[in-house]
Order: C-alpha cells, then structure tokens, then sequence
C-alpha cells in the first residue's frame, strides 16, 4: 500500500492591496495594486506536499477541510484537484461562506491582516472521523495538523491517529497551547522562533535557546521537536540526539508560506519512511526554493527541483 500524508486544516482565499501606507483607524487609502491568492495554512501545506509527493514517490495527499458554498470554495476545489490532493474529505458548508484573509502590505513590506474564519470555524470531528474510517496503513500515514480550525476538532484528530498508530505532525499556527495529554499523542511538533517562545516562554535566538525551547516541549510530552530558524534551517531534537539542520543559501526574494512549504515537504518525507534528520533536512531544501520566489502557493516547489539540489 502507498503512502498517505492527510492534511487536517483551513481554506482561505488571501486578498492583498500593496499600498504606500497602510490605514489608520477610520481612514481610507487610495491606490495601490490588488492580488487574490488561494492561502490557507492547510492548503497551502496540503498543495506543498502534493507538489513534493509527485513524481518517484507513491504518497497520496488528502485534504480535510471545509469551504463555503461560494465561488471562493469553487476556485478551492478546483485548484486541489488541479494540484493532485485527493478531495473526497473537502466539504461544502450550506451556511457559512469560505474563509477570507484581507491583507494590506504597505511599501516598507508592513502588513496587516484581518482573517474571517467562516466554514473553517465549522469544521468538525465527523469529517475528521470519515477521513481516519477510510483503511490506511497506518505505519505509511502521515497527519499534518496546524491551528487554523477549531481547537477541539484538532485534540481530536490528534488523539484518533495517535490511537489508530499514525504519526502526527503539528505545526502550531497561530501559536496556541495544547493539553499535555494532546501533545503526548504528536509525532512532531513544527514551531518557528515566535511559536516556540509563545509556547515555551523561552526567547529562541540560537541553538543553546532553542535546546532550551525543544527541551519544555519534550517534558510537555512531545517526543520530536523541530523549530525553524528562518535562514539557519531547523533544530531538531529527539530523544537519541539534537542538531541543526542548515538550510540551503540562497537569495530570499519573498518567504510567505516558507513554514507551509517545510511542513508539506517534512510529512511527505516521514510517510516515505524517511528518519527525522534526513526529512528535516529534506524540508530545509524544499523550503530554500519557496523564499526565492514571490507567492504563497506559486511558490511552492515541485519533486524534481528538490531532488535536483545537492544533498
Ligand atoms: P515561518 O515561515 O513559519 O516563519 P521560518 O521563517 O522559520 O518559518 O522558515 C521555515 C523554513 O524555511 C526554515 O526552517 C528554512 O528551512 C526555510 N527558510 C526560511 N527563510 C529562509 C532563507 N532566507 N533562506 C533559506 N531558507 C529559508
């Protein structure tokens, strides 16, 4: 049997107006360019490891999410088709329309977002429990998790895989403490520098701080920690050992969906049976290619850019 990365998460549509300044309570700014782009961390991390899964590897990549019954869900659903991510656990809401981010950047690259949840604020077990029903090998099956959708909804997909025998990656956006009993149940936990400090209380700034970040975690339960560290790459601890794990230099032109982009790649290489330095590592690669492109998802690399870089 092949393997599985299920991706658990949010659907939104990203809408960016690039301006000069960015609005003040009450004001209303004039010019600047507009863009639309499908985002989403979930999406975003599904379309990361669809892209990574194609090619030598046989990894299906299913999405779990909800969308709303509007031309956004529509423009969704088609775009995971186009990329390959099984649909079957994609649901249209009757109620609630799909998720929407409206960002405005101003010209020194500030930004600010407001996000409107909509049918991501409704997902709920039961399309987490159709999705886990259907027969995986359970040794071959990566979860891949973040905190865009409602928290209960989360706990359970973490314990119901944990319990089925998969191993569970989380990466903890937007930062957000779990129940020890929750994080016992991960594989891996993905935060980058910020999260690692929300979570930890530890201000993470180089390898001894965030030893000292993976270290909480560990005694919070989670057997596996990996921060990243922006262009340092990762440091991974795990019970047999610690390091960081360098990531490629390269020229960063844009790093929106770089933590996306890592956790796609690091679920796609842990359901291939990779160990965790290696898939680490793995990830690092994939994710140095995203920074050197503008976008979220057209960012993203393929398989074959990936296996084409240096080991
Ligand atoms: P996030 O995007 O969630 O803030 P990071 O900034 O830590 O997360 O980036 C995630 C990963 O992307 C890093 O671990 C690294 O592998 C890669 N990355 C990010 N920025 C760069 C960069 N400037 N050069 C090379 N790789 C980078």
């Amino acid at each position: 049997m092949s393997s599985v990365v299920c991706v658990i998460g949010s659907s939104n549509t990203d809408m960016v107006i690039k301006g000069n300044k960015l609005p003040a309570p009450g004001e209303t700014v004039i010019g600047g360019t507009f863009l639309m782009n499908p985002g989403g961390k979930g999406a975003n991390q599904a379309v990361a490891a669809a892209r990574l899964a194609n090619g030598a590897s046989a990894t299906t990549v299913t999405f779990v999410a909800n969308v709303g019954n509007d031309i956004f869900g529509r423009q969704a659903l088609q775009q995971f088709e186009r990329e390959g991510i099984q649909t079957d656990f994609v649901t249209t809401d009757a109620d609630e329309p799909s998720g929407v981010a409206l960002i405005g950047v101003d010209s020194q690259g500030e930004n600010c977002i407001m996000v409107a949840s909509g049918a991501n604020a409704r997902l709920g077990q039961a399309q987490v429990a159709q999705a886990l029903a259907v027969e995986m090998d359970a040794n071959a099956t990566v979860i891949l998790l973040q905190l865009e959708t409602p928290i209960p909804t989360v706990e359970y997909a973490i314990r119901q895989s944990h319990e089925r025998g998969m191993r569970v990656v989380l990466n903890p956006a937007p930062a957000q403490l779990l129940d020890s009993s929750v994080l016992a149940c991960l594989h891996v936990i993905t935060p980058n520098e910020t999260e690692a400090e929300l979570l930890t209380g530890v201000r993470v700034t180089d390898e001894t701080t965030a030893q000292q970040a993976a270290q909480r975690l560990h005694e919070a339960g989670v057997p596996n920690v990996v921060i990243t560290l922006g262009a340092r790459g990762a440091y991974l601890s795990t019970p047999s050992g610690a390091s960081l794990i360098a990531a490629p230099p390269v020229t960063a032109l844009d790093t929106t969906a770089a933590g996306d982009c890592f956790n796609g790649a690091l679920a796609v290489a842990i359901a291939e049976g990779r160990h965790l330095p290696e898939a680490v590592a793995f990830a690092c690669k994939a994710a140095s290619i995203s920074v050197t492109r503008m976008g979220a998802q057209a960012s993203l690399p393929h398989r074959h850019e990936v296996d084409a870089l240096p080991l």
